[in-house]
């Protein structure tokens, strides 16, 4: 099936025919190729999820069937783990190891989690200030909650599987219909994700998944007039362009965009404990986390103890092809990627940073980069100030506990942020003046599905997971009946 996707329960190519490559991000090598797809395929898949969503095999579907149909998939995904590990590993360049205990693994967890709500949602009955029923006549009202219909989903490359199931499992559970967009890096898992689909039971046509650039597939989704309802991953910059297109036309929307996390350090923190955390949160994934630690603030009393333990893990890091069980972080994304994050590395050191470990861009035809930790560059600075989305921690000190708050609050970002501290009073202090979706407390970048998951300020709105993601495939409809 090599050079088709998924539309309308077939494997199609592109209208035109044209197609994309996929590249091994460790050997700068094109393996497979997909296609990629136009206006006019998007126009094809979204009459397929509009024919699906009105398919009573689809919309007559019992809720409980529903939850088995995603309990199989998960089941399905679980019998096929090494597989989905390694395509997603040669496909992103992430270590096979970390593919297989993070993406896959938490994918099933997030598939088995969604499936439960299928059976699980309702309505109110809502008092209203009429005569009553019981009064001898007078009027009844309530509430249910309806699937928005067919949704439109565009996902980013970092954790491409991931952030499929983050967007077809809820649809699925509410009785949407889906059209998914994977990114063009790393399509591979999200196609054969679609296998699994359809031999989980879903009817044709319920989910689609189409390949092709976000400039025209993405562009399609998102000022469809025919979609309900978008749903974005990826960059601010992106994200907005999606935003207003999708407005023009009334669609729901929700973003969740980038990020450029703190991670606060105490004094009175269990230092070994938070130099491990503080390593993990940033350079797991390479750096390409949304809500990666990129900015660390550390009390001017242990600054140097922490950054220089930070500083010896990362230089220990095994760098390798993602494929290799013993890497411990594999190459970037795309040579697209590291150029730009070396970018940012040589910007930092021309705005007067530091390089405390490294800080060289390699030429090698695979796009590896070492760790990198800057210090002593202005809060103002760039390398501070935005998302570099790769291996890139810059690292500062802080005396007091609100200048700690007031620097983790200067970004335009607010996706997630971690407190790093023993002291109860502090973090309780701490916590609600921090300006992030999530806040972890001696952890970093732990999810769970139940744990509503979403952005502030320019890491966007809406929360993904947990109950929460309901809200956005649902739409709330009132009734009343006069009785
Ligand atoms: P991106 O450039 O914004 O791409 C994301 C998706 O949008 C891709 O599928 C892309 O397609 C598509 N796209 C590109 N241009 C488009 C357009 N004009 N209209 C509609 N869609 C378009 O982001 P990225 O570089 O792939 O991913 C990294 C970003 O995602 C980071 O900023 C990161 O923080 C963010 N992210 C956020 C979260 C979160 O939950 N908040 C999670 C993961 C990542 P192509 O691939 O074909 O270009
Ligand atoms: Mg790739």
């Amino acid at each position: 099936m090599a050079g088709t996707m998924l539309i309308g329960g077939e494997w199609v190519t592109s209208v035109s025919g044209n197609t994309q490559d996929v590249i091994n991000p460790a050997t700068a090598e094109a393996f497979t190729y997909v296609p990629s797809a136009n206006m006019e395929d998007v126009d094809k898949a979204v009459a397929a999820a509009r024919m699906a969503f009105r398919n009573p095999k689809w919309s007559q579907m019992r809720p409980s069937h529903r939850q088995r149909a995603l309990l199989k998939l998960a089941d399905l995904l679980e019998s096929n783990i090494d597989e989905f590990a390694e395509l997603e590993s040669l496909d992103n360049g992430k270590p096979v190891m970390m593919a297989n205990r993070v993406d896959v693994r938490s994918s099933i967890d997030y598939l088995r989690y969604i499936a439960g709500w299928a059976t699980k949602m309702e309505g109110r009955t809502v008092d209203v200030s009429f005569p009553r029923p019981r009064d001898g006549g007078g009027y009844f009202a309530y509430t249910a909650q309806e699937p928005v219909g067919v949704v439109g989903a565009i996902i980013p490359w970092n954790f491409p599987l991931n952030m499929a199931v983050w967007k077809i499992g809820p649809a699925l559970a509410t009785g949407c219909t889906i059209v998914l967009k994977p990114a063009s890096e790393t399509p591979l898992t999200a196609l054969r994700l679609g296998e699994l689909i359809l031999e989980a039971g879903f009817p044709e046509g319920v989910v689609n998944i189409i390949t092709g650039s976000g400039s025209v597939v993405g562009a399609a989704i998102s000022s469809h007039p025919d979609i309900d309802k978008i749903a974005f991953t990826g960059s601010t910059e992106v994200g907005r362009a999606v935003g207003i297109a999708a407005m023009k036309n009334i669609t729901r929307v929700s973003l969740e965009l980038g990020g450029k996390s703190p991670v606060l350090v105490f004094d009175d923190a269990d230092l070994d404990a938070a130099i491990a955390g503080a390593t993990s949160a940033i350079f797991f994934n390479q750096g390409q986390a949304c809500t990666a630690g990129s900015r660390l603030y550390v009390q001017r009393s242990v600054f140097d103890q922490v950054i220089e333990g930070v500083a010896a893990r990362a230089a220990n890091m095994k760098i390798g092809p993602g494929l290799d069980p013993t890497t411990q972080m594999g190459p970037l994304v795309s040579q697209r990627q590291r150029q730009s994050v070396c970018n940012y590395i040589e910007k930092g050191k021309k705005q007067g940073a530091a390089v405390l470990t490294g800080g060289s861009c390699p030429d090698s035809p695979g796009y590896f980069l070492q760790p990198t930790i800057l210090t002593g560059m202005p809060q103002a600075s760039d390398v501070v100030q935005e998302e570099i989305f790769g291996p890139v921690l810059v690292a500062m000190p802080f005396d007091e506990v609100e200048e700690a708050v007031s620097l983790a609050n200067d970004s335009p970002y607010g996706l997630a942020s971690s407190i790093w501290s023993n002291d109860h009073k502090k973090i309780h202090r701490v916590i609600p003046d921090l300006q992030a979706g999530t806040v972890w407390v001696n952890c970093h970048n732990l999810l769970d599905p139940n744990l509503p998951f979403g952005g502030n300020k320019l890491s966007g709105f809406g929360r993904e997971m947990g109950r929460a993601v309901l809200d956005l495939y649902t739409e709330t409809k009132s009734v009343l009946m006069a009785v």
